[in-house]
Formats: C-alpha cells, sequence, structure tokens
C-alpha cells in the first residue's frame, strides 16, 4: 500500500485525505498549528458562547451543486445570505452597490434605468481592458463611487496603492441595478449548524489517517512518502530559496458588550482614517442561535512576516516573477501536488478550494489505477 503524506489539516488537505483513505490508502496529515480546518477553523467562545470564525468571516456560498451537495453530506447548513453594510463618510450604506447604494449616496430615487444611465456617464468608458483595481473601479462605478467605497478600503486592506493591485479583485464585487443587497451572486449559499471545524473533523475521522497537530512537514521528510501534497506555503516548501512570496496578514481586536453591538454581521469601513477595514459580530452569522452578549472583532490588516498566519497572497499587476520561478521549481517536483490557496497562491473562495482538492484526489487516483493497470 503506498504511504501519503500531507501538509495542512485545512479544507485541501482533509478532503484529500478522506478521498485516499477511502481508497485504501494510509494517510499522514502534518498540520503546524494546534487545531485543523486552517483558517476556516471555528469555535465557541467561552464567555458569550458565541461561534466565532478565528481567521475571520467565512460565508459559504457555490454555483456548484456537486460542492454545495457534497458539503451538505458533511453538515447541516442553515440557511444565511451575507447582507453586508458600508461605512463611508461617517454614513451607512448597502453594499455590495446596488440600487440603494446609488440612491443613498447620490440623494436621487432613480429606477433601475435611469441608475444604470447615470453611473454609465459617471464611469470613466475610455479604458477599454482595465488591468488594474483602479481602472477597473472606474470603468465600474465611475470616480465618486470609487472614491467612497474601494479607494481607502482597499488602501487599508492590501496597504497598495488600487493603481498596482489587479482588476481581478473587485471584479470579485457585484454591481446591481436593483435592491438585491445579497453580497453573492452565487445560487447556493448557507453556514454550517455548528461552524466549519466539525465539517473538517468529520472528513478526517477515518481509520486510514493519521493527523500530527503542531507538527510541519519538512521537505526532508517528504521524501518519506510515495506521494505528497502541499497545502502549506508553496515559499516555504523551497525553504524560502528564491524569496517570499508576500501575503497579508490580518489582526483581530475584540470588542465585547451585551445585547445588540452593531445590528448585523458585518460593516466594513471604507474611510483611510479609521485603520481597521471591517468590524465582525458572530451572533448575526448564526441567527437561529440566541446569546445575550456577543463579541465583535475589528479587522486590521497589515504586510505578514514570517512568524504571522498567511492570509491573502498579494498577486501584483507587474510582479509576477517571484511567483512563476516558485511555480516553475514546484512542476520539476514529481511526486509533490500543490494544493489550496497556500500552495498554489491564490486568492480562492472555499467552494473553489474543496472543488480543486476533490479534482486532484481523483486525477490522482486514476493515474494510479492507470499506473497499475499498464
Ligand atoms: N472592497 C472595497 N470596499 C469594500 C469591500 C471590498 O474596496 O467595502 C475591495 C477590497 O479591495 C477587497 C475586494 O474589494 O479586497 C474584494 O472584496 P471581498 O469582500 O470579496 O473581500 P474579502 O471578504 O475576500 O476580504
Amino acid at each position: 500500500m503506498k504511504s501519503i503524506g500531507i501538509a495542512g489539516a485545512g479544507f485541501s488537505g482533509a478532503i484529500i485525505a478522506n478521498e485516499l483513505a477511502q481508497a485504501g490508502y494510509k494517510v499522514a496529515v502534518f498540520e503546524p498549528r494546534s487545531h485543523i480546518a486552517g483558517n476556516c477553523f471555528s469555535a465557541r467562545d467561552a464567555l458569550s458562547g458565541v461561534m466565532v470564525h478565528k481567521y475571520g468571516p467565512h460565508i459559504f456560498h457555490t454555483d456548484k451543486e456537486h460542492v454545495w451537495r457534497y458539503v451538505n453530506q458533511l453538515s447541516v447548513f442553515k440557511p444565511y445570505v451575507n447582507r453586508v453594510k458600508a461605512n463611508a463618510g461617517g454614513k451607512i450604506y448597502s453594499l455590495p452597490i446596488n440600487l440603494h447604494t446609488i440612491n443613498q449616496f447620490f440623494g436621487k430615487a432613480m429606477s433601475p434605468t435611469e441608475a444604470a444611465e447615470f453611473i454609465r456617464q459617471q464611469a470613466d468608458n475610455s479604458i477599454a481592458e482595465p488591468e488594474t483595481f483602479e481602472q477597473q473601479a472606474m470603468k465600474f462605478v465611475g470616480e465618486a463611487l470609487y472614491r467612497a467605497f474601494f479607494a481607502g478600503y482597499t488602501q487599508k486592506q492590501w496597504g497598495l496603492s488600487p493603481t498596482e493591485l489587479p482588476a481581478s479583485i473587485l471584479k470579485r464585487l457585484p454591481l446591481r441595478f436593483n435592491y438585491d443587497d445579497n453580497y453573492f451572486n452565487h445560487q447556493f449559499q448557507g453556514m454550517p449548524e455548528h461552524g466549519y471545524t466539525p465539517l473538517v473533523e468529520k472528513l478526517l475521522d477515518h481509520p486510514n489517517i493519521t493527523v500530527h497537530l503542531e507538527t510541519k512537514l519538512s521537505r526532508a521528510k517528504c521524501a518519506d512518502f510515495d506521494h505528497v501534497f502541499w497545502s502549506g506555503p508553496l515559499d516555504a516548501y523551497f525553504d524560502f530559496s528564491l524569496g517570499h512570496l508576500p501575503y497579508r496578514t490580518l489582526e483581530f481586536k475584540e470588542i465585547r458588550a451585551s445585547g445588540d453591538y452593531q445590528g448585523t454581521a458585518v460593516i466594513n469601513y471604507c474611510d483611510p482614517e479609521i485603520l481597521y477595514t471591517r468590524i465582525s459580530e458572530h451572533k448575526h452569522f448564526a441567527p437561529w442561535e440566541q446569546h445575550a452578549d456577543t463579541v465583535c472583532f475589528a479587522e486590521y490588516s497589515r504586510q505578514a512576516t514570517q512568524d504571522d498566519e498567511p492570509y491573502y497572497p498579494v498577486r501584483l499587476v507587474n510582479d509576477k516573477q517571484l511567483l512563476s520561478d516558485y511555480v516553475a521549481l514546484a512542476q520539476q517536483e514529481q511526486a509533490i501536488t500543490f494544493v489550496g490557496r497556500l500552495g498554489t497562491y491564490r486568492y480562492l473562495d472555499m467552494d473553489v478550494t474543496i472543488d480543486e482538492a476533490l479534482q486532484t484526489a481523483k486525477t490522482f487516483l486514476q493515474t494510479q489505477a492507470a499506473k497499475q493497470a499498464m
């Protein structure tokens, strides 16, 4: 029987471990942190009893029906629609930018058609193919909305000017000329009833899987396995030999109160003078639960050092060389597959991560079966 090593016990690592264990492989999972579930880790707050997403809010949303079915086998998902508010210039607006936001911001009462025409006039239509975040924003919503909602927030979130960031970051967000304030366009959306950790626990609970917490899988130790799936940072596998790929990390400032602190799950703070990007009040992510007290987290984003938890890969418009060099090194590795947000250095949503992990396991099993048949 072949032995498999997996670096990381987040969704990528746990899904691959589970698929391969079911196929009869012995799998050893190595996780540097003291817990499983990666950045999806959730746990109850001891004081309030509120389920807290320890590494910031994770809302499950997808258009992939097979992924939705897959996660629903792992947990009951409760209906949840993410409705985010924005604090800009000391006023509260609806997000993502929709007809309510446009009418609030410009003090008007436009119809969908009028608003679409109005925004078309605001937008910079001279930009044919936006490359940067700023170009995308100027073409998408025009200068006034860009300055109010995106310029300051993006500078705080990424520590860079929107002129250096790729247009793809903004393409994640919808613009609507109706009153739909669902933050996501996806068909399926929900929250796991008891947080994300039990889903990963269930995946790793198999007699063929051993989990080693607080243990790093070193590059040298990878040789003990027939194959390794690496969901840790791509540059860490190569001992940072070419340099460090840049990441943003988050710091959270806890706010405790009784009752309801802000009346909703997420408020973004778009003004540059306010140093945090958003405040999340986690009890509102589980509206089916009742808690007398509340706990919130203000998020501060900064450049990650080697000792910090990496969150967001920073892909600059004009700086892809280091990543390409690491990808070239990774392609030379025969017995290692790089997976997930950190292993492939991409800004991935949970559903994409899950889909890719399932596909990776399937491809691996098919390749092994084909080899055996030869
Ligand atoms: N963004 C912004 N203002 C907002 C919300 C988002 O400028 O109020 C920008 C910001 O650059 C962010 C990107 O849009 O990184 C994508 O937003 P999303 O809400 O998807 O970010 P995430 O929740 O993944 O951090």
